[in-house]
């Protein structure tokens, strides 16, 4: 599969680009370049404009309501966005809860919640992780236990992304307390407006309230909710990880960093009075990464040739690894490329509606903000550590 030299995907990628051009709307378009965070209703309207054209939903099947696409199609279609300024739009509905829902939901369930999940009218978070289950998942808490028609969920989650946001969650919770722990888990869809329900903000190093502590004190969720059987919530789980891995090699999003580095070493000087851009130091740190890109996207390819041959395999552990640490290592560059003008930090500068004058040129007050939330890459959506365990042992076989 080679993605440069396909004449189908080319006029694709051209439709995609012209659509871009002519669809996203300018105010966003230009909050999004100039890296100021996406706000919620900047995501939805997106969204919704993506859902009325049939391109919500890149790869669910026809029946779902989605575009039924090939990887390769799904792959160019998220470069050109990314490359075209459109916000990010949440992983939740469309990448993970969307493609649970239609593959082991009930004919009622997917009536109930896939439309609105596809249009964006619902809002969902992921229920994982807890105090003491991040890596080990399986050692997760969180007691539903039957009641009549409903179940009776206690405990709480931790580090629920727009958990303050979300109008569903869809949660681990435990419902059988004997045995291998990863044969007492389900999934639970839980209404996030529900009486006993409530969440406390998490503040990241980055000054974003993004992350929350979600607690359920005897909140009631009717058995209808559970996906799949009762205690096989482990297998579902898995599945949906593979998927969540996968989107987070951020590819798309480290070759616009790359060109928007290059612009900014192309109006900063360097050392010795000359341009940053023609520093030599400088030029090779900026081209080991892209080359370290170059070799992931070939990667990618190869990981999208498996999908459509039926076989994932574990390419979201090795998709996640090296792009989280190019992204990483980017965005230390960016940060060094705008140099003392990286130190001022105004968190407000960085959401829309801020009109004083930036402190130094207008592209740096992103660079700091920017690299402290990259931290946090090697962490969501499973340690740096675990998806080395995952290669060692499935792909390298040790
Ligand atoms: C920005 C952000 C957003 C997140 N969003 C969500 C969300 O929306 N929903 C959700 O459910 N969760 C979310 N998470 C949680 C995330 O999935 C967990 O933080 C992650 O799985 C790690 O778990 P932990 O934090 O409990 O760390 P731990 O599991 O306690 O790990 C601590 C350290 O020990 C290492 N370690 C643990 N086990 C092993 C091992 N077997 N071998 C080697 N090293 C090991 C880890 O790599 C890590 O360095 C988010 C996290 C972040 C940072």
């Amino acid at each position: 599969m080679d993605l440069a030299n396909d004449a189908a995907d080319d006029t694709f990628r051209k439709d995609v680009r012209a659509f871009i051009a002519a669809s996203l709307p300018e105010d966003i378009r230009a909050r999004t370049r100039a890296g100021l965070r996406t706000s919620k209703d900047d995501s939805q309207r997106w969204h919704k404009i993506l859902a009325a054209k049939g391109w919500i939903a890149p790869s669910w099947p026809k029946e779902a309501g989605g575009c039924a696409w090939e990887p390769a199609r799904t792959y160019i279609f998220e470069e050109e966005m990314a490359m075209a300024g459109c916000p990010p739009l949440s992983p939740f509905p469309i990448k993970m809860v969307g493609p649970v829902i239609y593959t082991f939901g009930t004919e009622a369930q997917k009536a109930k919640w896939l439309a609105g999940t596809r249009d964006g009218d619902m809002v969902w978070c992921q229920g994982y992780s807890e105090p003491g289950a991040g890596s080990d998942l399986a050692n997760l808490q969180t007691r539903a236990v039957a009641d009549g028609d409903d179940y009776i969920v206690n405990g709480g989650k931790i580090w629920t992304s727009y958990g303050h946001q979300a109008d569903w969650m869809f949660a681990l919770v435990r419902t059988r307390f004997d045995g291998k722990p990863q044969e007492g888990i389900s999934v639970l869809l839980i209404d996030m407006h529900a009486p006993g329900v409530s969440h406390r903000p998490i503040i990241t190093i980055d000054g974003s309230h993004i992350l929350n502590e979600i607690r359920f004190d005897d909140v009631r969720v009717p058995q209808f909710n559970r996906i799949g059987e009762e205690n096989k919530g482990w297998t579902y789980a898995k599945f949906l990880l593979g998927n969540e891995r996968a989107s987070i090699a951020f590819i798309p999003q480290s070759t616009h960093l790359i060109s928007r580095i290059k612009e900014i070493a192309g109006a900063e000087p360097s050392g010795d009075g000359g341009r940053l851009a023609d520093d030599p130091a400088f030029r090779a740190r900026l081209a080991g990464l892209e080359i370290e890109l170059d070799a992931l996207r070939t990667t990618n390819e190869r990981v999208l040739f498996d999908v459509k041959a039926g076989s994932a395999g574990n390419g979201g552990a090795i998709l996640k690894s090296k792009g989280t640490f190019i992204s990483q290592a980017l965005s230390e560059v960016a940060m060094e490329a705008v140099h003392h003008y990286g130190l001022p930090w105004v968190m407000e500068a960085l959401y829309p509606g801020w009109n004083l004058p930036p402190i130094g040129p207008d592209y740096a007050k992103t660079a700091t903000p920017h690299y402290m939330r990259q931290r946090a890459n090697t962490i969501e959506g499973g340690s740096e550590e675990v998806q080395k365990n995952v290669i060692a042992k499935q792909v390298l076989g040790l």
